[in-house]
C-alpha cells in the first residue's frame, strides 16, 4: 500500500497509533513495557523479549531481543502521564477530529475507526469518560459551537444522528425500540439498495438534534442499549462493530433568486470489535460461525482501506469511461457495505490503532494491521 505523508497529501487515508498506559492489574504484576515511541520521527517500537527467558520475578521483564519499528502519521504516547510527549484526548481529537470536521463543512463525508483488542483503548478512544471526553463528544461540541457560531441569513443547518451496531453480519437499531427480556430474539434491520444512494439499512432510527447536549444524550442511550443486549447476549460489546452516525446537512440560501442548495456531510465514528476475535478460533458451532463472521469484517475493513490508501488504486480512464483500476471489496463484508458512501471518493478516513504497553501477540497484530491499511 502507498506510504501516507503526515500532512496527508496523497490520500484520504490517515493511520495513527495510540499506546495506552498500564492498568492497575498490569501494574501489580509488574508488567514490562514493550512499547517506545519516538516524537521526532513518529516511530513506533515494538520490543521483543526472550520469551524462553526465566522473567526476573521481581519485575517480570524480559530481555529484549529485537525490535521491529513500524511508522504511522502519528503515534500517541499515553504510556507515562508526566511525559511531555503525553497525549492527552484533547490531542488526540486536535490531530484529527478537527481537520475532519473541517472536511464535513466543505460538505464531505468522513470516517474514524478505532481499532484494538480489547482492552486497549478503543472506547476510551471513541467515547471517553465523563471526565475525559473522546472524540466522539469532542466533535459534537465542536460542531455546534462552528453551527452556532456561523450564523446568518444564507445558510442554516440540521443535524440529524443514529447509531447502529453489527453483530455476527447483523444490524441493531441502538436508537430504536429495544427488545424486552422477555423477547426471544434481538431486533435485527434489513439492508436494501437504493439505485441513487447505495446501501442503506431499512427503518433504522434517526432523529433530529438541536444541540449538543441532546446529541450527547443520544450518545449514551446508544451505550446504553449496547450494554444492556450486551450483558443479556454474554458480552457481545466486544464482538460487535458500533457506528456513531451525525448528518450534517447545510443549507444554503441564496437570497437574490430565492434559491436553496443543499449539501451532505456524514460523519462516521466507529468502535470496531476487539481485534483478538479476528483470530481463528478453535471454537466450534455459533461460535466459530461468530468468529469468522467478524473475522470477515474486520479483515474487510483491512483491505478496503489498503485499496483506498495505495496511490495506484483510484479512477482511470478507459475509452472515455472512467472506471476502477481496482475494485474496492465494500461488498465482502455488512460492515464496509454499509460504509462505503463514508470509504473512498471524496470522504476522509483515519484508524486509530489501540495498543496496550505489555501485550506483544496482539500489538503485533494490530500494528500489522494498521501497517497493511496505510
Ligand atoms: P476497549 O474499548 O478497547 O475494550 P477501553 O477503552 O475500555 O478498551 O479501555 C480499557 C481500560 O483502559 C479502561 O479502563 C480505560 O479507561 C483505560 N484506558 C484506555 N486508554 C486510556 C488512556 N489513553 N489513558 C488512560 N486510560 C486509558
Amino acid at each position: 500500500a502507498g506510504r501516507m505523508t503526515p500532512d496527508n497529501q496523497g490520500g484520504n487515508v490517515r493511520v495513527v497509533v495510540r499506546v495506552r498506559g498500564f492498568l492497575p492489574r498490569e501494574i501489580e504484576r509488574g508488567a514490562q513495557c514493550l512499547v517506545q515511541m519516538d516524537p521526532d520521527t513518529e516511530a513506533t517500537k515494538l520490543l521483543v523479549p526472550n520469551f524462553t527467558d526465566a522473567a526476573n520475578a521481581r519485575t517480570q521483564s524480559r530481555k529484549i531481543v529485537e525490535e521491529k519499528k513500524f511508522t504511522f502519521d502519528n503515534s500517541f504516547w499515553s504510556h507515562d502521564a508526566d511525559d511531555d510527549h503525553y497525549a492527552h484526548q484533547e490531542d488526540i481529537y486536535n490531530a484529527l477530529g478537527e481537520d475532519f470536521l473541517d472536511h464535513n463543512f466543505e460538505g464531505y463525508h468522513t470516517c474514524i475507526f478505532a481499532y484494538g483488542q480489547t482492552g486497549s483503548g478503543k472506547s476510551y478512544t471513541m467515547m471517553g469518560t465523563p471526565t475525559q471526553p473522546g472524540l466522539i463528544p469532542r466533535t459534537c461540541e465542536d460542531l455546534f459551537q462552528r453551527i452556532e457560531s456561523s450564523a446568518s441569513p444564507n445558510i442554516s443547518y440540521t443535524v440529524r444522528v443514529s447509531y447502529f451496531e453489527v453483530y455476527n453480519e447483523h444490524v441493531r437499531d441502538l436508537l430504536g425500540p429495544q427488545p424486552r427480556s422477555s423477547d426471544p430474539h434481538p431486533f435485527y434491520l434489513k439492508i436494501r439498495e437504493s439505485p441513487t444512494e447505495g446501501p442503506y439499512i431499512k427503518d433504522l432510527t434517526d432523529l433530529p438534534v438541536k444541540n449538543y447536549h441532546e446529541l450527547l444524550r443520544y450518545m449514551r442511550l446508544g451505550d446504553n442499549n449496547r450494554t444492556t443486549a450486551s450483558t443479556k447476549m454474554n458480552d457481545t460489546s466486544s464482538r460487535s462493530h458500533a457506528v456513531f452516525t451525525i448528518m450534517l446537512k447545510q443549507i444554503h440560501h441564496d437570497l437574490s433568486t430565492d434559491s436553496t442548495t443543499e449539501r451532505l456531510a456524514r460523519i462516521r465514528l466507529v468502535d470496531l470489535a476487539g481485534s483478538e476475535r479476528a483470530k481463528a478460533t478453535e471454537a466450534t458451532g455459533a461460535r466459530l460461525r461468530e468468529g469468522s463472521n467478524i473475522n470477515k469484517s474486520l479483515t474487510t475493513l483491512g483491505r478496503v482501506i489498503a485499496a483506498l490508501a495505495d496511490p495506484k488504486h483510484g479512477r482511470v480512464h478507459n475509452g472515455g469511461k472512467t472506471r476502477s483500476k481496482d475494485v474496492v471489496p465494500y461488498r465482502d463484508s455488512i460492515l464496509t457495505w454499509l460504509l462505503k458512501d463514508s470509504l473512498g471518493g471524496n470522504s476522509k478516513t483515519a484508524m486509530i490503532a489501540c495498543i496496550a504497553p505489555s501485550d506483544y501477540d496482539e500489538t503485533l497484530s494490530t500494528l500489522r494491521y494498521a501497517d497493511q491499511a496505510k
